[in-house]
Order: C-alpha cells, then structure tokens, then sequence
C-alpha cells in the first residue's frame, strides 16, 4: 500500500496553528519547541537546576530613554529571575543619569558605555552589534545566559528561568493571532532580511529574545553582519533589527518560545481572556517629545 504524504503550506499550517476560536492555547512550535503560557510550567521544580545560574539581562538606555530606566529596573527588582543570580548590563551614554536603584544582595547593575546614533532606528540597529562586542568581551565570562530586553516597557508580573534555554524569541503581541499574509517580514529582495513568501511560522517581537551567551553572541554578530551588508548597499530593512531578528530565526529555529504574556502593550491591544498573566508591557511613551518621529 502506497502512502501519500501531502506537503502542507507554511500559511495553511499557519491557519491551523491559529483557530478562530481560542479554546485552548498552542504549547509547542511545529519543531517542537515549547511555547511558554501561564499554567506550562511550574516554578519550585525548575528553579532547582537552575540554581548556580547568572543571568545577564542587557537593556539600552540612550539619549532621552534613560528616563525609563528607574521604573524598569525597580519592577525588574521585584519580577525577574527573583532567587537567582542576574547581572543588569546598562547600555549607555548617559551615565549621570542612571538612577541608583537598590537591588537584591548580590544582584549588580554595570554600566556599558557606549556613542549614541543620529536616529532612534541607529540605536536600535546597533544594539545587536554592542551586544555582540560585548558578549565576547566579557558577557562569555560573566553569565550564562542573556535576556536582551527592549526598555521603554516594565515588568508586572513572574519572570522567571522558565524562559531560558539556548535560544529563545517571543511572539510579537501584535501578531501571534494574526494571519501569515500580514506578518511584517521583510519582502525586499535585495535585503538580506528579505523572508521567502510562505516561510516561517511565527512573527517575532524584536525587544525581547535571548539564550545561552554563546547562541545570543552567534545570533547577534550574524545580524549586525547583514545589517552592514544592507548599510553598504544602501538598504534599511522595514523593521529595522526586528526584521534581521526574524530572518535569522526562520534559519535557526528558536529552542523556546514566549507568549505575548511576555510583552504585551495594554494601550495598543485588547487583552484576551486566555491571557492570563501579563508579564512585561510597555510604558507610557512621547514619540514625538522623545525623537521626534
Ligand atoms: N533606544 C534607546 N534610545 C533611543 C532609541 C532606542 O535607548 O533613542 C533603545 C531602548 O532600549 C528601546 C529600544 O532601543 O527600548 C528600541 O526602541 P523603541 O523601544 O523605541 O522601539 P519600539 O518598541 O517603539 O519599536
Ligand atoms: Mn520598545
């Protein structure tokens, strides 16, 4: 007997992966990898092994964003990896102004000097290039792992180990119910963000992935690399550093994946009731006083 195996579309698996009505929540990627809701995992078992763990969370905070670093870093307090060991990696131009804010013994924030960039796109490009520096410089000897976190947003809720394995990205709240079709991947074919049409089944959030050091570094320097191809050729990929993220995720499929519990923007999107817990979210924000964009 002759088996017939019909190859099924990224979109049409897309569709399935997404039913109009949300009974239940998807827990695992099509390779397997789990996706982490509320209620997938319990904390007091895998805090264990994660017990000698340090975290290193990176966190940009140039020109006028400093004014978000005291809210971030005291909810970060209160809500990240509490009981572990996490170092904050400020990445800054605006040293007077980071806020000394009292920490969990042994919890450290280090400063990052680093220049600023003509437009708030430049920052947010560069960050993948000043985390890659950085990683080989000394991320690699200091922590295990690396949360590298967008800083106009708070923490509000648990975030915890359940996040780490070697490389993980989350899912962009705007679009974890959306259709393929409008997923923002980078349609230019002369970028090297450029995403084949009917490829990848997720749209990934550029201000919060992560991963053991050594995936975070690969990861990283991969994307500044083809950001600087695109510099030289005079091309900017729509979504900036979030759609060279993507890109290198369709090639290299994340180990873990986050639910939009994990970012989520309580002013731009209504909250379904399958969304249980709300563990990272964006801060108020002033475009216009801030870059004038
Ligand atoms: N950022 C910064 N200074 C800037 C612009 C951006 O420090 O002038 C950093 C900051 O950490 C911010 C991140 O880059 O959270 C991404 O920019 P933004 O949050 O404005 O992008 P959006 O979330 O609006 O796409
Ligand atoms: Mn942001």
């Amino acid at each position: 007997m002759s088996h017939r195996f019909c190859r099924v579309s990224a979109s049409e698996l897309c569709a399935l992966l997404r039913p109009r009505r949300w009974t239940v929540v998807l827990v695992t990627t099509p390779c397997f990898a789990p996706i982490i809701w509320d209620g997938t995992f319990d904390s007091a078992i895998l805090d264990t092994p994660f017990r000698n763990t340090t975290i290193g969370l990176t966190v940009f905070a140039i020109k006028r964003y400093v004014v978000f670093l005291k809210v971030f870093l005291e909810t970060a307090d209160k809500c990240f990896m509490v009981g572990h060991k996490v170092n904050y990696y400020v990445f800054t131009d605006q040293h007077a102004d980071v806020p000394n804010v009292l920490l969990q013994e042994g919890w450290q924030v280090v400063n990052l000097e680093v220049c600023n960039y003509p437009c708030w796109q430049g920052v947010s490009m560069h960050r993948m290039e000043m985390i890659s520096n950085f990683s080989k410089k000394c991320f690699l000897h200091e922590v295990d792992y690396l949360v590298c976190l967008d800083e106009d947003m708070m923490l509000s809720d648990h975030l915890g180990v359940e996040i780490l394995f070697s490389l993980f990205g989350t899912l962009h709240p705007g679009f974890y119910i959306a259709d393929h079709q409008t997923f923002t991947y980078e349609h230019c074919s002369l970028s090297q963000a450029h995403f084949p049409r009917d490829e990848g089944y997720f749209y990934y959030a550029g201000g919060f992935f992560g991963g053991s050091v050594l995936q975070v570094h690969r990861l990283t320097k991969a994307c500044h690399q083809v950001m600087m191809v695109d510099h030289t050729n005079h091309i900017e990929a729509e979504w900036h550093d979030e759609s060279h993220l993507n890109k290198y995720l369709l090639c290299h499929k994340p180990t873990k994946v986050l639910s939009p519990e994990y970012l989520w923007d309580e002013r731009m999107l209504c909250r379904p009731p399958f969304l249980r817990k709300l563990r990272y979210v964006a801060m108020p924000k002033n475009h216009q006083a801030l870059w004038n964009r």
